[in-house]
């Protein structure tokens, strides 16, 4: 039997004196404060149990991680319908690239990258407030994670609130083609507290647990979504998870996985568990670089891999 505990304090002792690498989110002022020098590690296993080392239960903004739940929850919503307003094919570019979605015609290519998600957003607003979507949002992610300590972190919100114009750029590319439903400061509103919830690696990685188990929580029982749309949601995450960086991910991890400039990663082991990484340092396309780099690791000691071990 593997021992995961075992393997994830050797991860880290390796990485240790790494820490630091990259570089962390400065676009978003409350980010930019972040100390780099951290690394959390855990791993939510489909039996129940909870491995983590380093600072795994420190909360952090877990950004587009956030695309994730949000995208889970719109799908309960609206259904297969969802793809009439987001694609689903990776996007070759930036995460916050304004080019494509002009050449097309204001449909994201899919919806992890901000055009995308903003988009998923709206359909959550749908009939709210975006007071209230806000509060289904939370206590979805608490009902998914079985934690009702987990909150959304204000000052971020209030940072990207403050400096996010070319989220409001996508959002009113999207509006002018008749892609936003609602005006585009309540969709943003929705979409800036999002993600700027915080949890832990701990936190992230139990949350993440309905994907790793066929669409629902082994270790409470909570159904969440059919294993084919488990299935289906992993299959975005792989191939649209890391912005411009997916392929490479693929390659290196072979896991399904969702990155967030927050320095987190949250990755999927269908069939076995459910991993959270965070470490704040960014490589160039905007992912934990050293998060990545643990992950790598994990794939190669464990023999995870959805290709084939
Ligand atoms: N809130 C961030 C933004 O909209 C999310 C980007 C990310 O985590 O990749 O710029």
């Amino acid at each position: 039997m593997t021992d995961l505990q075992a393997i994830l304090d050797s991860i880290y002792t390796e990485l240790l004196p790494r820490l630091g690498e990259g570089k962390v989110a400065d676009y978003i002022p409350e980010l930019a404060k972040v100390d780099p020098h951290q690394f959390g590690m855990a791993i939510a296993t489909v039996d129940g149990n909870v491995r983590s080392v380093g600072n795994a239960d420190i909360p952090f903004s877990i950004q587009s991680i956030s695309k994730v739940f949000m995208l889970t929850l719109a799908l309960g919503k609206v259904g297969e319908g969802l793809w009439k307003r987001v694609g689903r094919e990776p996007s070759g570019t930036a995460f916050n690239s304004i080019v494509q979605l002009e050449r097309e015609e204001g449909i994201p290519r899919n919806p992890f990258i901000n055009a995308g998600a903003i988009a998923v957003s709206d359909v959550v607003l749908s009939g709210h407030a975006p007071r209230e979507a806000i509060g289904e949002f939370l206590r979805f992610v608490r009902y998914v994670a079985d934690d009702e300590s987990i909150t959304i972190d204000d000052r971020v919100a209030r940072s990207e609130t403050q400096t996010g114009f070319r989220n409001v750029a996508l959002a009113n590319f999207m509006r002018a083609y008749g892609n936003l439903d609602h005006p585009v400061e309540h969709v943003l509103g929705v979409y800036f507290h999002q993600c700027a919830l915080s949890m832990s690696c701990e936190q992230l990685a139990r949350a993440g647990l309905y994907l790793a188990a066929r669409g629902s929580n082994p270790t409470t029982g909570h159904s969440v979504v059919s294993p084919k749309r488990a299935r289906r949601i992993n299959a975005l995450m792989l191939t649209c998870g890391h912005y411009d960086g997916s392929g490479d991910f693929a390659y290196r991890v072979g896991l399904p996985g969702k990155s967030g400039v927050g320095g987190g990663i949250l990755a999927v082991a269908p069939g076995i568990g459910s991993i959270a990484v965070w470490s704040p340092g960014l490589n160039k396309v905007g992912n934990s670089q050293l998060g990545a780099v643990a992950l790598e690791m994990l794939a190669v000691r464990t023999g995870w891999s959805v290709f084939g071990d």
